[in-house]
């Protein structure tokens, strides 16, 4: 017994050991210096063309719908970015662009950068100027659509803008692709993708919004990192029903409906039953990310092979981003009960909201709740669902092309693969592509990241300076 008891802490050790080494060989790169200022001109003309785009409140819109505000919107784009529209064949798919300029080598596969035209509603409530106003405040410019996803539009358009001024012609052809109604899951860039594969077009890379340079993603970080997202998870929206008899209030039975959907939400938000899973990216996420951290937390995440169970039970309990990264999540929006203070429904629902990962996909998270539905004799029905994205491929060269890029026009900042919790329309382009990567390279801060499609959503202007100039150093370099 003694022996066995020994030669397990002598396991022990030896394992910590290794980990210990390793942990002294994960060295973080010295964060490096951006070298070149940006100037007066590349702020002016960014707080210009930003600020009108941002003034054409173009509300998402279904292609039936009135789409005045995205025609007025593309006569703007054709007087801020006269060269692309001279040089570019410009598509309009009932509202959504789609632009193409062709390469110099027909045989080598097109790139597609994109983004949406359209915005979240805004009124002018709390915000420090008007909404749709793009107004400058200390070199930042706020107004509905500044981030989302109108900087990810400029910094592309620009870069390009730029480009043909200065003789530049690419190798493959370039698409941009722009839809309308992106923020409410329409079908905008569904039907750009079934026009490009009606022309037999395969991308070697698509860039979408998703990603970005954000602040210290988690706490302990001593840099910013660019997250580049790779997949983006599942959506599905289920009403969950319990049915009962009705009745006064008065005198109230046992186990009415209401109580048991209560029971129902309540076990599934104490006991979170979905699969918790590191899948290889979020692996590899860790990986990257592992040496901007202190000692400790290199040695955790730079050790998964040994402390993986360790981490994914911890990571859930540390922070909701925590548990989302890792599994299927579940969130109870939307309820309704009788219509009176003392009827008792009949038939009172429960609307939740999950959010599903690629390791367990709608029909394997419906059935774990199904069996606790069962329990409290709930009924539940799909209002609707889809699964996760493929996930690209964070080994090929066009992956690689991108990080070498990044790392190239930011030395002071980390990059790492990343999973979407929220939706884009790049999900469509896993269709053409084995590339799809939502990465915009502009720098964010937490408190922007936070104003996305809230009040006071601003850009500041240097960092969209920075992206048109990545743009321009990756399209430049492209040779693949
Ligand atoms: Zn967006």
């Amino acid at each position: 017994m003694t022996y066995i008891i020994f030669g397990v802490l002598g396991i022990i050790a030896v394992l910590l050991i290794i980990a210990v080494i390793r942990t002294l060989s994960i060295k973080a790169p010295a964060i490096g210096e951006c070298k070149t200022e940006i100037t007066e001109e590349e702020i002016e003309i960014a707080a210009k063309k930003l600020g009108d785009m941002v003034r054409v409140p173009t509300v998402s819109k279904n292609e039936d719908e009135d789409l005045s505000e995205f025609y007025k919107f593309h006569e703007v784009l054709e007087e801020l970015f006269p060269n692309v529209h001279k040089t570019f064949e410009k598509n309009v798919l009932n509202g959504t662009l789609l632009y193409r300029w062709q390469g110099t080598d027909p045989s080598r596969k097109p790139i597609l950068f994109m983004g949406h035209q359209d915005v979240v509603p805004a009124n002018d409530n709390g915000w420090k100027c008007p909404a749709y106003s793009g107004t400058v405040i200390d070199g930042d410019i706020y107004g509905r659509g500044s981030m989302d996803c109108k900087s990810t539009m400029y910094v592309e358009l620009q870069a390009i803008e730029e480009l043909i001024e200065e003789g530049f012609v690419p190798p493959c052809d370039i698409y941009l692709e722009y839809a309308i109604n992106e923020e409410t899951g329409g079908n905008g860039a569904a039907s750009a993708v079934r026009y490009l594969k009606e022309k037999g077009v395969e991308l070697a890379i698509v860039i979408d919004e998703g990603g970005a340079i954000v602040d210290k993603p988690i706490g302990g970080m001593d840099r910013q990192y660019a997250v580049i997202g790779v997949t983006e998870k599942g959506y599905m929206d289920l009403k969950i029903s319990a049915k009962g008899k009705g009745g006064h209030s008065s005198t109230p039975p046992r186990n009415t409906p209401a109580a048991r959907l209560f029971a129902f939400a309540n076990e599934i938000e104490k006991k979170r039953p979905f699969k918790k899973q590191l899948i290889p990216e979020v692996y590899e996420m860790f990986a990257q990310m592992a040496p901007s951290f202190n000692f400790g937390m290199r040695m955790l995440l730079g050790n998964i092979w040994l402390f993986k169970p360790l981490l994914i039970a911890l990571m859930p309990k540390v922070s909701p981003f925590g548990e989302a990264i890792l599994s299927t999540t579940c969130c109870f929006t939307m309820m309704k009960g009788s219509d009176a203070c003392n009827v008792i429904p009949k038939e009172p629902y429960l609307v939740a909201n999950l959010r599903t990962s690629v390791h367990q996909n709608c029909e394997e998270s419906l059935a774990v709740l199904k069996k606790y539905a069962k329990k409290y004799d709930l009924e539940i029905e799909i209002i609707q669902a889809r699964d996760a994205s493929p996930v690209s491929n964070i080994h090929s060269k066009e992956y690689a092309y991108l990080t070498d890029c990044i790392k190239k026009q930011f030395p002071d900042i980390g990059v790492a693969p990343y999973v979407i919790m929220g939706g884009t329309d790049c999900r469509h382009f896993h269709a053409l592509t084995e590339n799809a990567l939502r990465f915009c390279p502009v720098r964010m801060s937490n408190e922007q990241n936070a104003a996305c499609h809230a009040v006071n959503e601003n850009v500041t202007l240097s960092a969209l300076a920075e992206g048109v100039r990545f743009f321009k150093v990756f399209l430049k370099g492209y040779d693949l």
